[in-house]
Protein backbone atom coordinates (compact mmCIF):
# COMPACT_ATOMS: atom_id res chain seq x y z
CA UNK A 1 0.00 0.00 0.00
CA UNK A 2 1.47 3.29 -1.06
CA UNK A 3 1.92 5.57 2.31
CA UNK A 4 -0.38 8.33 1.75
CA UNK A 5 1.70 10.50 5.14
CA UNK A 6 5.12 11.76 5.04
CA UNK A 7 6.96 11.41 8.68
CA UNK A 8 8.77 14.73 9.57
CA UNK A 9 9.31 12.92 12.84
CA UNK A 10 13.00 11.86 14.15
CA UNK A 11 11.81 8.01 13.39
CA UNK A 12 10.53 6.10 12.89
CA UNK A 13 10.46 7.01 9.30
CA UNK A 14 8.76 6.93 5.65
CA UNK A 15 9.76 3.80 4.15
CA UNK A 16 10.66 3.25 0.39
CA UNK A 17 8.05 0.97 -1.26
CA UNK A 18 11.06 -1.59 -2.06
CA UNK A 19 11.72 -1.50 1.60
CA UNK A 20 8.17 -1.71 2.94
CA UNK A 21 8.19 -4.99 0.47
CA UNK A 22 10.66 -6.82 1.49
CA UNK A 23 8.71 -7.33 4.89
CA UNK A 24 6.71 -9.25 2.87
CA UNK A 25 8.88 -11.94 2.10
CA UNK A 26 8.70 -15.72 3.55
CA UNK A 27 8.75 -16.92 7.08
CA UNK A 28 11.92 -17.63 8.24
CA UNK A 29 13.11 -19.42 11.48
CA UNK A 30 15.91 -17.08 13.53
CA UNK A 31 17.98 -20.43 14.01
CA UNK A 32 17.72 -22.11 10.44
CA UNK A 33 21.26 -20.78 8.07
CA UNK A 34 18.63 -18.80 5.85
CA UNK A 35 18.55 -16.06 8.66
CA UNK A 36 22.20 -16.33 9.81
CA UNK A 37 23.19 -15.41 6.12
CA UNK A 38 20.95 -12.68 6.35
CA UNK A 39 22.37 -11.22 9.91
CA UNK A 40 26.00 -11.82 8.79
CA UNK A 41 25.06 -10.13 5.47
CA UNK A 42 23.41 -6.93 7.31
CA UNK A 43 26.72 -6.89 10.34
CA UNK A 44 28.93 -6.49 7.05
CA UNK A 45 27.28 -3.68 5.42
CA UNK A 46 26.77 -1.98 9.07
CA UNK A 47 30.14 -2.07 9.76
CA UNK A 48 31.13 -0.59 6.04
CA UNK A 49 29.18 2.82 6.18
CA UNK A 50 31.75 4.24 7.64
CA UNK A 51 34.73 2.66 6.01
CA UNK A 52 36.72 3.37 8.77
CA UNK A 53 35.40 1.04 10.78
CA UNK A 54 35.17 -2.29 9.18
CA UNK A 55 38.84 -3.47 10.68
CA UNK A 56 38.49 -3.04 14.14
CA UNK A 57 35.19 -2.76 14.78
CA UNK A 58 31.78 -5.16 14.96
CA UNK A 59 28.31 -4.60 14.28
CA UNK A 60 26.31 -6.29 17.23
CA UNK A 61 22.42 -6.90 16.23
CA UNK A 62 19.61 -6.33 18.71
CA UNK A 63 16.06 -6.37 18.53
CA UNK A 64 14.61 -3.48 20.17
CA UNK A 65 14.37 0.36 19.93
CA UNK A 66 17.25 2.86 19.91
CA UNK A 67 17.28 2.88 23.83
CA UNK A 68 17.71 -0.67 23.74
CA UNK A 69 21.05 -0.27 21.76
CA UNK A 70 22.04 2.49 23.70
CA UNK A 71 21.68 0.81 27.38
CA UNK A 72 22.77 -2.77 26.18
CA UNK A 73 26.06 -0.44 24.98
CA UNK A 74 26.54 1.30 27.91
CA UNK A 75 25.42 -2.27 30.12
CA UNK A 76 27.90 -4.12 28.37
CA UNK A 77 30.95 -2.23 28.18
CA UNK A 78 30.85 0.35 31.22
CA UNK A 79 32.67 -2.05 33.94
CA UNK A 80 31.41 -2.32 37.52
CA UNK A 81 34.47 -0.86 38.96
CA UNK A 82 34.54 1.40 36.27
CA UNK A 83 33.39 5.73 36.47
CA UNK A 84 31.16 7.01 33.73
CA UNK A 85 31.43 10.68 32.96
CA UNK A 86 28.40 11.32 31.37
CA UNK A 87 27.98 15.02 28.77
CA UNK A 88 24.38 15.90 28.57
CA UNK A 89 22.44 19.22 26.94
CA UNK A 90 19.15 16.97 26.06
CA UNK A 91 16.95 14.38 26.75
CA UNK A 92 18.95 11.64 25.57
CA UNK A 93 22.05 12.90 27.48
CA UNK A 94 20.05 12.78 30.49
CA UNK A 95 18.76 9.17 29.91
CA UNK A 96 21.67 7.79 28.95
CA UNK A 97 22.89 9.25 33.00
CA UNK A 98 19.81 7.52 34.13
CA UNK A 99 21.10 4.15 32.68
CA UNK A 100 23.96 4.36 34.38
CA UNK A 101 22.71 5.08 37.52
CA UNK A 102 19.47 2.67 36.84
CA UNK A 103 22.45 -0.20 36.33
CA UNK A 104 24.10 0.87 39.78
CA UNK A 105 27.53 1.96 38.09
CA UNK A 106 29.60 4.84 39.82
CA UNK A 107 28.98 8.50 37.34
CA UNK A 108 29.59 11.91 37.38
CA UNK A 109 27.14 14.18 34.83
CA UNK A 110 28.54 17.38 33.04
CA UNK A 111 25.35 19.12 32.08
CA UNK A 112 24.45 21.77 30.16
CA UNK A 113 21.39 23.45 29.57
CA UNK A 114 19.27 22.35 26.61
CA UNK A 115 19.87 25.43 24.15
CA UNK A 116 23.39 24.70 25.10
CA UNK A 117 26.69 23.26 24.02
CA UNK A 118 27.99 20.08 25.60
CA UNK A 119 30.34 22.46 28.33
CA UNK A 120 34.24 20.40 27.10
CA UNK A 121 35.96 23.08 29.55
CA UNK A 122 34.39 21.39 32.84
CA UNK A 123 34.56 17.89 30.88
CA UNK A 124 38.16 18.69 30.66
CA UNK A 125 38.65 19.64 34.12
CA UNK A 126 37.04 16.57 35.68
CA UNK A 127 38.64 14.34 33.98
CA UNK A 128 41.75 16.31 35.17
CA UNK A 129 40.59 16.26 38.96
CA UNK A 130 39.08 12.53 38.83
CA UNK A 131 41.71 10.31 36.98
CA UNK A 132 39.15 7.19 38.31
CA UNK A 133 37.05 8.04 35.12
CA UNK A 134 37.42 5.29 32.60
CA UNK A 135 34.72 6.46 30.22
CA UNK A 136 33.19 9.45 28.32
CA UNK A 137 29.37 8.98 27.29
CA UNK A 138 28.15 11.40 25.17
CA UNK A 139 24.91 12.09 22.22
CA UNK A 140 26.17 13.05 18.79
CA UNK A 141 22.79 14.21 17.16
CA UNK A 142 21.19 15.46 20.35
CA UNK A 143 17.58 15.16 18.83
CA UNK A 144 15.95 17.47 21.58
CA UNK A 145 17.15 20.26 19.97
CA UNK A 146 18.52 19.18 16.83
CA UNK A 147 22.43 20.08 17.36
CA UNK A 148 25.41 18.20 16.06
CA UNK A 149 27.05 17.98 19.56
CA UNK A 150 31.24 18.58 18.94
CA UNK A 151 32.02 15.59 19.50
CA UNK A 152 35.07 15.80 17.36
CA UNK A 153 36.47 18.66 20.25
CA UNK A 154 34.96 15.92 22.86
CA UNK A 155 36.85 13.01 21.17
CA UNK A 156 40.16 14.73 20.80
CA UNK A 157 39.82 15.34 24.66
CA UNK A 158 39.42 11.57 25.33
CA UNK A 159 41.86 10.60 22.73
CA UNK A 160 44.62 12.94 25.15
CA UNK A 161 43.38 11.66 28.31
CA UNK A 162 42.86 8.05 27.14
CA UNK A 163 39.80 7.92 28.15
CA UNK A 164 36.95 5.74 26.47
CA UNK A 165 34.45 7.05 24.08
CA UNK A 166 30.78 5.87 24.03
CA UNK A 167 28.51 7.62 22.18
CA UNK A 168 24.63 7.76 20.88
CA UNK A 169 24.55 7.85 17.57
CA UNK A 170 21.17 6.70 17.40
CA UNK A 171 19.99 10.03 15.21
CA UNK A 172 23.13 10.67 13.23
CA UNK A 173 24.46 7.29 12.09
CA UNK A 174 24.64 6.84 8.39
CA UNK A 175 24.39 10.62 7.79
CA UNK A 176 26.60 12.62 10.09
CA UNK A 177 30.32 12.38 10.11
CA UNK A 178 31.79 9.55 12.84
CA UNK A 179 35.49 9.34 13.47
CA UNK A 180 36.28 5.89 15.19
CA UNK A 181 39.99 6.57 15.74
CA UNK A 182 40.56 10.19 15.97
CA UNK A 183 37.37 10.11 19.03
CA UNK A 184 38.57 7.07 20.73
CA UNK A 185 35.58 5.11 20.29
CA UNK A 186 35.12 2.36 22.18
CA UNK A 187 31.47 1.91 21.01
CA UNK A 188 28.45 3.85 19.45
CA UNK A 189 24.61 2.68 19.41
CA UNK A 190 22.16 2.84 16.19
CA UNK A 191 18.70 2.23 14.85
CA UNK A 192 17.36 1.15 11.49
CA UNK A 193 14.64 3.21 11.43
CA UNK A 194 15.87 6.97 11.53
CA UNK A 195 19.10 7.62 9.12
CA UNK A 196 19.56 4.06 7.65
CA UNK A 197 15.52 3.90 6.60
CA UNK A 198 14.80 1.08 7.93
CA UNK A 199 11.67 -0.51 9.68
CA UNK A 200 11.59 -0.09 13.82
CA UNK A 201 12.38 -3.08 15.83
CA UNK A 202 16.08 -3.61 15.02
CA UNK A 203 19.02 -1.36 16.78
CA UNK A 204 22.60 -2.16 16.91
CA UNK A 205 25.88 -1.54 18.50
CA UNK A 206 29.13 -0.86 16.72
CA UNK A 207 31.93 -2.47 19.36
CA UNK A 208 35.44 -2.69 19.10
CA UNK A 209 35.86 -5.76 19.04
CA UNK A 210 39.79 -6.27 20.87
CA UNK A 211 37.18 -5.11 24.25
CA UNK A 212 35.89 -8.57 23.73
CA UNK A 213 39.28 -10.37 23.75
CA UNK A 214 39.66 -10.92 27.71
CA UNK A 215 36.93 -9.66 28.68
CA UNK A 216 34.41 -11.42 31.41
CA UNK A 217 30.84 -9.60 31.30
CA UNK A 218 30.27 -6.17 32.80
CA UNK A 219 26.14 -6.36 32.14
CA UNK A 220 23.57 -6.33 35.19
CA UNK A 221 21.63 -7.85 32.60
CA UNK A 222 20.68 -10.94 30.95
CA UNK A 223 18.51 -9.15 27.79
CA UNK A 224 20.94 -6.49 27.25
CA UNK A 225 24.21 -8.60 27.48
CA UNK A 226 26.30 -7.51 24.07
CA UNK A 227 28.68 -10.47 24.78
CA UNK A 228 26.85 -13.45 23.90
CA UNK A 229 25.52 -11.53 21.42
CA UNK A 230 29.02 -11.25 19.48
CA UNK A 231 29.94 -14.42 20.15
CA UNK A 232 26.72 -15.81 18.28
CA UNK A 233 26.58 -13.86 16.01
CA UNK A 234 29.78 -14.63 14.73
CA UNK A 235 28.03 -17.34 12.87
CA UNK A 236 24.66 -15.32 12.48
CA UNK A 237 22.80 -16.62 15.13
CA UNK A 238 21.63 -14.57 17.84
CA UNK A 239 20.60 -16.04 22.02
CA UNK A 240 16.85 -14.79 21.59
CA UNK A 241 14.21 -14.55 18.87
CA UNK A 242 15.59 -11.67 16.16
CA UNK A 243 12.87 -9.41 14.68
CA UNK A 244 13.15 -11.85 11.05
CA UNK A 245 10.43 -9.36 8.80
CA UNK A 246 12.34 -5.75 10.07
CA UNK A 247 15.78 -7.64 9.11
CA UNK A 248 14.27 -8.51 5.77
CA UNK A 249 13.73 -4.37 5.31
CA UNK A 250 16.74 -3.41 7.44
CA UNK A 251 18.84 -5.57 4.86
CA UNK A 252 17.08 -4.12 1.49
CA UNK A 253 17.67 -0.29 2.96
CA UNK A 254 21.13 -1.16 3.97
CA UNK A 255 21.21 -1.91 0.22
CA UNK A 256 19.49 1.15 -0.94
CA UNK A 257 21.85 3.02 1.10
CA UNK A 258 24.96 1.78 -1.12
CA UNK A 259 23.53 2.15 -4.27
CA UNK A 260 22.63 6.10 -3.34
CA UNK A 261 26.19 6.78 -2.69
CA UNK A 262 26.75 5.52 0.39
CA UNK A 263 26.76 8.26 4.13
CA UNK A 264 28.45 10.86 2.03
CA UNK A 265 25.56 11.06 -0.62
CA UNK A 266 23.06 10.26 2.30
CA UNK A 267 24.58 13.66 4.27
CA UNK A 268 24.20 15.66 1.04
CA UNK A 269 20.61 14.27 0.36
CA UNK A 270 19.67 15.58 4.34
CA UNK A 271 22.09 18.73 3.73
CA UNK A 272 19.86 20.06 0.90
CA UNK A 273 16.69 19.24 1.67
CA UNK A 274 17.06 20.83 5.30
CA UNK A 275 18.83 23.99 3.66
CA UNK A 276 15.55 24.42 2.03
CA UNK A 277 13.30 23.61 4.97
CA UNK A 278 15.04 26.31 6.20
CA UNK A 279 15.12 28.78 3.77
CA UNK A 280 11.68 28.13 3.12
CA UNK A 281 10.46 29.26 6.87
CA UNK A 282 12.81 31.58 7.07
CA UNK A 283 10.95 33.76 4.17
CA UNK A 284 7.89 33.12 6.31
CA UNK A 285 9.12 34.72 9.37
CA UNK A 286 9.65 31.18 11.57
CA UNK A 287 13.51 31.31 12.75
CA UNK A 288 15.69 27.73 14.14
CA UNK A 289 15.74 27.65 17.72
CA UNK A 290 19.39 27.02 17.28
CA UNK A 291 22.07 28.86 15.59
CA UNK A 292 22.11 27.34 11.89
CA UNK A 293 25.70 26.54 12.14
CA UNK A 294 24.97 24.14 15.21
CA UNK A 295 22.36 22.79 13.68
CA UNK A 296 22.31 18.91 12.12
CA UNK A 297 21.46 17.77 8.53
CA UNK A 298 18.86 15.69 10.14
CA UNK A 299 16.68 17.28 12.12
CA UNK A 300 16.09 21.16 12.59
CA UNK A 301 14.05 23.08 15.64
CA UNK A 302 12.13 26.11 14.91
CA UNK A 303 10.56 28.94 17.08
CA UNK A 304 7.00 28.08 17.10
CA UNK A 305 5.21 31.26 15.22
CA UNK A 306 3.14 33.37 17.80
CA UNK A 307 -0.05 32.91 15.91
CA UNK A 308 -0.34 29.34 16.27
CA UNK A 309 -0.22 26.55 19.32
CA UNK A 310 2.03 23.68 18.40
CA UNK A 311 -1.48 21.07 18.19
CA UNK A 312 -2.83 23.49 15.72
CA UNK A 313 0.25 23.35 13.61
CA UNK A 314 0.63 19.71 13.80
CA UNK A 315 -3.66 19.10 13.14
CA UNK A 316 -3.18 21.40 10.34
CA UNK A 317 0.24 19.54 8.76
CA UNK A 318 -1.09 16.15 9.56
CA UNK A 319 -4.76 16.63 7.53
CA UNK A 320 -2.07 17.60 5.21
CA UNK A 321 -0.49 14.95 5.07
CA UNK A 322 2.98 15.50 6.98
CA UNK A 323 3.53 14.68 10.73
CA UNK A 324 5.89 16.99 11.98
CA UNK A 325 7.26 16.95 15.91
CA UNK A 326 6.66 18.69 19.06
CA UNK A 327 9.28 19.81 21.61
CA UNK A 328 9.92 18.30 24.83
CA UNK A 329 9.84 19.38 28.19
CA UNK A 330 10.17 22.53 28.65
CA UNK A 331 10.13 23.16 24.94
CA UNK A 332 7.13 21.56 24.62
CA UNK A 333 4.97 24.65 23.87
CA UNK A 334 7.49 27.11 22.23
CA UNK A 335 9.28 24.83 19.68
CA UNK A 336 8.33 22.41 16.74
CA UNK A 337 10.90 19.98 15.16
CA UNK A 338 10.49 18.99 11.43
CA UNK A 339 13.17 15.93 10.35
CA UNK A 340 14.28 14.94 6.83
CA UNK A 341 14.86 11.58 7.78
CA UNK A 342 13.33 8.88 5.36
CA UNK A 343 11.91 8.37 1.67
CA UNK A 344 11.82 12.45 1.26
CA UNK A 345 12.52 13.86 -1.75
CA UNK A 346 12.75 18.06 -2.59
CA UNK A 347 9.07 18.04 -4.23
CA UNK A 348 7.86 17.01 -0.68
CA UNK A 349 9.65 19.83 0.72
CA UNK A 350 8.11 22.75 -1.87
CA UNK A 351 4.36 20.64 -0.58
CA UNK A 352 5.68 21.30 2.97
CA UNK A 353 6.45 24.74 2.28
CA UNK A 354 3.20 25.14 0.64
CA UNK A 355 1.33 24.34 3.26
CA UNK A 356 2.95 26.51 5.59
CA UNK A 357 2.58 29.37 3.31
CA UNK A 358 -1.40 28.84 3.08
CA UNK A 359 -1.48 28.77 7.00
CA UNK A 360 0.41 32.22 7.23
CA UNK A 361 -2.08 33.51 4.67
CA UNK A 362 -4.78 32.38 6.78
CA UNK A 363 -3.79 34.36 10.06
C1 LIG B 1 15.47 8.34 18.74
C2 LIG B 1 16.63 8.47 19.67
C3 LIG B 1 16.93 7.50 20.65
C4 LIG B 1 16.16 6.22 20.87
O1 LIG B 1 14.83 6.25 20.70
P1 LIG B 1 13.92 4.94 20.56
O2 LIG B 1 12.57 5.52 20.68
O3 LIG B 1 14.28 4.01 21.65
O4 LIG B 1 14.22 4.33 19.21
C5 LIG B 1 18.07 7.66 21.41
N1 LIG B 1 18.87 8.71 21.24
C6 LIG B 1 18.64 9.65 20.30
C7 LIG B 1 19.63 10.76 20.14
C8 LIG B 1 17.51 9.55 19.50
O5 LIG B 1 17.27 10.49 18.57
Amino acid sequence: MMNQTILLNPGPVTLTERVREAMQREDLCHREPEFAKLALDIKARLAQVYPEAAKEYEAILLTGSGTCAVEAMLSTLVPQDGKALVVTNGVYGERMAAMVTAHGKPLEVVTSQWHEPMNLIEVENRLIEDTSITHVIAVHHETTTGRLNDVAKLGQICKRKNVALLLDCVSSFGAEAIEFDAWNLDGCAATANKCLHGAPGISFVLVKRSLFDSRPSAAASVYLDLYPYYKEQQQGYSPFTQAVHVSYAFHEALIELEEMGGQIARYRHYHSLSQKIKQGLKQLGIETFLDEQDCSVVLTSFNLPSNTTYEQLHLFLKKKGFVIYAGQGGLKSSIFRIANMGNIQSDDIERLLNCFHQLSQRS
